[in-house]
């Protein structure tokens, strides 16, 4: 009888829970807050230690306004919150004020906040709500059954280094942001055939920073090409304002723009007193990608889901995702607790498959219709004549912020909420 040697023991997880949670900014936190809030024991991961900095706008539709009340966070102004009543529209000459609409399903005001406060405020509604955040810990990747190949966990490390650890769960979240190597290791890559942005952002000291407006200019020209996208300048209330653009990749100018150089020439046009020169620039010029449209799917895939940008699930028509990685996040968790409330792993199976189905169901039609709009404004002449006829135009413009800015009533509504509503039903689910 030949002797073998015992099988190496296998190493005890350093932790387990229901679910795990990749990921602690708006999709993660949301969807760990609504997941603890059920009485689920969740863990939260993130390779940072809040707060931390995030490349982003900071600005906030009344979508996202909702989504934060809906959390029960205080969204008033001695809590730090920035109010905003509309959208300044600028372009072709013209400016145009366009209210929120005050409506049953929205409320009538939107917001501006720094990533930096926003997500640490999300993150430790999370923890309030009970579930396990864990800050400065890196997924490195998924732990899966070997038979099966489904997700029964994530393999990770600190972030300054140290002994790997092992954290499993019944169900694990991707809400790792745009790159979500975590979906990239499951084979989960991006869509080439969706809508993808690029944006850039920075910080001036100015006096226009207590603007009560989100302020957004059509006007990007690359020589005497009119570029799909837009600049904004949206005041923080702290003596400093936003100010970047974004571009959609479906003009010819895409990959070939320098984007700092462009929004240099963008702010040479600005009047002087306005200060956005070098000497007020108070933090670096800085990018990141904005993933639209779904351009990551399954949503769901042998034990993972998928939320935020990890799932593309930027708005194309204007560049939003926090309000949609939050309503997602509130999406999956209901999903995750009904499928754990099933008796048998089959059940829960099903149960889980459901999710990219009610994703569809929330945004499918609409980011179809979103498609074929970031394809027209592509083509210059269309952006141009837009941008031209547009903005002269109260009552198109009124209608064209609806629109983009997916702010009807989810039911009834006027008659332009009713087109609205009726398009992204008949539009086939991207
Ligand atoms: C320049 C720019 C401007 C924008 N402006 C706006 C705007 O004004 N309004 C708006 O609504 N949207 C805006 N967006 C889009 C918005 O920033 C994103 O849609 C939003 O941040 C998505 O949230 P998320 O939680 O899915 O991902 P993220 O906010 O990217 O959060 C991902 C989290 O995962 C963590 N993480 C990543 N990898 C790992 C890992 N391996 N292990 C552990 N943790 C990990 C990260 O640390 C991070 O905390 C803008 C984007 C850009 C680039």
């Amino acid at each position: 009888m030949t002797e073998h040697a015992p099988p190496a023991p296998k190493k005890q997880p350093d932790a387990e829970a229901d679910v795990i949670v990749v990921g602690a900014g708006p999709a993660g936190a949301t969807t760990a807050f609504y997941l603890a809030q059920s009485g689920l024991d969740v863990l939260l991961l993130d390779k940072s230690r809040f707060p931390r900095e995030k490349v982003c706008g900071d600005g906030l539709t009344p979508r996202a306004v909702k989504t934060l009340v809906g959390m029960g966070i205080s969204v008033s102004e001695q809590d730090g919150w920035v109010r905003n009543k509309g959208l300044r529209v600028i372009g072709a000459g013209k400016r145009l004020e366009l209210p929120w609409p005050e409506l049953a399903s929205y409320p009538g005001y939107g917001l501006v906040r720094t990533r930096l406060d926003l997500d640490e405020t999300l993150a430790r509604r999370a923890q309030q709500a009970g579930a396990r955040l864990l800050e400065g810990v890196t997924v490195t990747g998924p732990v899966r059954d070997e038979r099966t190949g489904r997700m029964t966990g994530v393999a990770a490390k600190a972030t300054d280094g140290g002994e790997d650890r092992t954290y499993l769960a019944r169900v694990v979240v991707a809400a790792d942001g745009n790159s979500s190597r975590l979906s990239v290791a499951m084979g989960l890559r991006k869509r080439d055939d969706r809508p993808l942005g690029v944006a850039v952002r920075t910080y001036y000291r100015t006096h226009r920073h207590d603007d009560d407006y989100l302020e957004s200019w059509l006007d990007l020209w690359d020589g005497d090409r009119l570029l799909p996208g837009y600049g904004w300048i949206f005041g923080m209330g702290d003596g400093t304002s936003n100010v970047g653009l974004g571009l959609l990749n479906t003009s010819a100018a895409f990959g070939h723009t320098d984007y700092h150089a462009l929004l240099r020439k963008w702010l040479e046009g600005m009047p002087a007193e306005w200060g956005f020169t070098e000497e007020n620039r108070t933090q670096p010029i800085r990018g990141a990608a904005l993933p639209m449209g779904f351009n990551r799917t399954p949503h769901y895939y042998q034990g993972l889901l998928l939320v935020g940008d990890a799932g593309g699930m930027v708005n194309p028509f204007n560049g939003e995702g926090i309000a949609y990685a939050m309503e997602a996040g509130e999406i999956a968790a209901r999903v995750i607790v009904q499928a754990l409330g099933r008796p048998t792993a089959a059940s829960t199976e099903t149960a889980l498959a459901g999710y990219p189905a009610a994703l569809k169901d929330a945004y499918g039609g609409y980011y179809t219709l979103a498609r074929g709009f970031v394809h027209a404004i592509g083509k210059p002449g269309i952006m141009r004549f837009a941008t031209r006829h547009g903005v002269k135009r109260p009552a198109v413009m009124r209608i064209t912020m609806k629109l983009l800015g997916n702010l009807t009533e989810t039911r009834g509504g006027d008659a332009v909420d009713r087109v609205i509503n009726a398009l992204s039903k008949i539009a086939p689910a991207a």
